[in-house]
């Protein structure tokens, strides 16, 4: 049956695409050795280091971002190598399953996935490994399947005040260009990025943002690898090529999506992330529901997981609002299976994209006979009106 009018992608990734990049994209595949690629491959090689805030290079794989974990793993540890890893949610387990699967010994730090990483229980465990058998620490910046976001500035600290000198690696998928991440400042080692979340792309592109640390580990780490081997990227990547053929079309939309990001301002990008994430969890407590990530300090701006009361079915709920409404909401994954539902709020997103969406949400819960008060919506609205525009609309309204 036709659905009129535009679906609502409200799921924390893939997101909306802007028209701007499927007009970027869409283009005639170009010859990916000639020199006009060349031009694209460096422009778009540098332009991520501005996103990543990082002066090491940066690889692109036409991968989805979980060939970006296993890249960041093959290329910088050995067989058997013990890496400790920190149960933030279905992602971190994810991550883990990976490295199990690739012969490494990964620790997981027990997390009840309502809180967000607890920095002392790594520089704790940190501290305990004199022989500096763990080679790596592997956190999720922002685990998508419960909406808790860590602060990777605490966790390098707590491996700092540890003295040890494992990696720091951080998957920052669903973060990155929603939620300020500063690979140099807070010294990561290797992040993971995906195309289809804040950046605003399509599914299909992954990266490795890399340290000279990490670069050094690579030289010496056993771990087999090919398709994500840096070493074979580096030479091609210095003239703006690759290895082998890339997701050419990807990267003109990447391009267009990087100049986008800076003609807003990557700190303003942010800021309307934050904003719309609070106006989100305003209306959620009107509704009388609880925001699932329970350490306010740790509330993600890229996505709201609510839960739902107990008896009630989320995908029943989000059922309802896919057929009725045309939106599609996140479900709960694995162990919170039916239990929450997801509010993407990150991408290209502004404030009447989320008055539509926190709409949706409400009239569901009313058609889905979910016990709860009305007046969420209002809750948001009024947030978003009394901190809107660059401060003009406001004073004006004040005076
Ligand atoms: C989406 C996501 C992934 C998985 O990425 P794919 O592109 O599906 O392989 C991994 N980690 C986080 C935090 C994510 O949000």
């Amino acid at each position: 049956m036709r659905m009129p009018g535009r679906h609502f992608l409200q799921i924390p990734g893939p997101t909306n695409v802007p028209d701007r990049i499927l007009r970027a994209m869409d283009m005639p595949t170009m010859d990916h050795r000639s020199p006009a690629f060349g031009a694209l491959g460096l422009r778009v090689l540098a332009g991520m280091k501005t996103i990543f805030k990082c002066s090491g290079p940066v690889f692109i794989y036409p991968a989805s971002g979980t060939g970006a974990w296993e890249a960041a793993l093959v290329n910088t540890l050995s067989p058997g190598d013990a890496v400790l890893m920190y149960e933030t949610g279905h992602f971190a387990t994810l991550w883990r399953g990976l490295a199990l699967r690739l012969g490494l010994e990964p620790e997981f730090l027990q997390g009840d996935w309502r809180t967000g990483v607890h920095p002392g229980a790594i520089e704790e465990r940190l501290r305990e490994d004199r022989e500096h058998r763990i080679k790596a620490v592997c956190v999720v910046h922002n685990e998508t399947s419960t909406g808790c976001t860590a602060s990777i500035a605490e966790v390098r600290a707590a491996i700092d005040a540890a003295g040890h000198p494992a990696l720091l690696m951080v998957d920052t998928i669903s973060s990155l260009a929603s939620i300020d991440f500063r690979q140099d400042e807070w010294g990561v080692d290797v992040t993971v990025g995906g195309s289809q979340k804040g950046l605003m792309l399509p599914p299909g592109l992954s990266f490795n943002a890399v340290s000279a640390k990490a670069l050094a580990a690579s030289r010496t780490a056993r771990l087999p690898r090919s398709f994500w081997s840096w070493e074979e990227m580096l030479p091609a990547n210095e003239k703006g090529f690759f290895p082998y053929t890339p997701a050419t079309n990807l990267l003109y939309g990447l391009a267009e999506a990087i100049d986008m990001l800076h003609e807003e301002g990557l700190d303003a990008v942010f800021a309307r992330h934050a904003r719309h994430a609070e106006a989100t969890r305003r209306a959620v407590a009107a509704w009388g529901l609880d925001v699932f990530c329970r350490e306010p300090r740790n509330h993600s701006g890229s996505l709201t997981a609510v839960l739902m009361p107990e008896g009630h079915s989320a995908d029943r709920f989000r059922r309802i609002v896919a057929e009725t409404f045309n939106m599609s909401l996140g479900n709960g994954l694995s162990k919170i299976a039916d239990r929450v539902f997801r509010i993407g709020h990150l991408g290209d997103f502004n404030d009447l994209m989320l008055a539509g969406t926190l709409s949706g949400v409400e009239m569901g819960l009313a058609l889905a006979g979910v016990p709860h008060r009305r007046g969420g919506v209002q809750a948001a609205l009024d947030h978003l009106a009394a901190t809107a525009g660059a401060g003009d609309a406001r004073k004006e309204a004040a005076e």
